[in-house]
């Protein structure tokens, strides 16, 4: 499938509702399933409602992703590969990202939209343009606990407190919750 870029943008971001999003975070992806030479399949749903699945694919430099998505009667098959770059942690360890295949920034969670899949950034150009969603405001206080519980290196964070840290990441899982609530409508 093209991939998103420059004057492609605004068609990338147009066809995208919030109700459609739908995520990955390579942080699960990595503890689930580990980041060399993995097959896998996530499926999801919106209540008791098959909503679409995704067969992933991975190796240390990308993941490939091959999924349907249920456009109102339609299904869609799509194909996507998305970089991965790292970033050193203490103790010699390597922390993954996504690279972003709308803006090419470093990223934690990509949302699928109508096109696939891109940032939260790059999602919202679009919010922008419409009432500031109960769903966005929870993603950006997403952003923010994730900031304090891991830094801008993405690495938990020396010298925060333990009792500190537990209690904000309490936050981020009432958090979670709000949001999958918000997800399935
Ligand atoms: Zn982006």
């Amino acid at each position: 499938m093209e991939r998103p870029g420059g004057s492609e943008r605004n068609r990338w971001c147009r066809v995208t509702t919030t109700d459609d999003l739908k995520s990955l975070d390579v942080r699960k992806l990595a503890r689930n399933a580990g980041l060399a030479n993995q097959s896998f399949r996530v499926e999801w749903m919106s209540g008791d409602e098959y909503t679409g699945s995704i067969d992933v694919k991975t190796s240390r430099q990308a993941i490939e992703l091959n999924y349907r998505i249920k456009t109102f009667d339609f299904w869609r098959v799509c194909e996507q590969v998305v970089s991965l770059v790292y970033t050193s942690c203490h103790f010699g360890r390597k922390r993954p990202w996504f690279s972003c295949p709308g803006c090419l920034s470093r990223c934690a969670i990509l949302y699928l939209g109508g096109s696939g899949f891109a940032c939260r950034v790059c999602y919202g150009l679009l919010y922008r343009s419409q009432t500031l969603s109960k769903l966005d405001r929870y993603l950006y206080q997403r952003v923010a606990l994730e900031k304090r519980l891991y830094g801008d290196e993405g690495c938990f964070k020396p010298g925060v407190h333990s009792r500190t840290r537990s209690r904000v990441w309490e936050k981020y899982m009432a958090l979670q919750e709000k949001i999958s609530t918000e997800l399935m409508g």
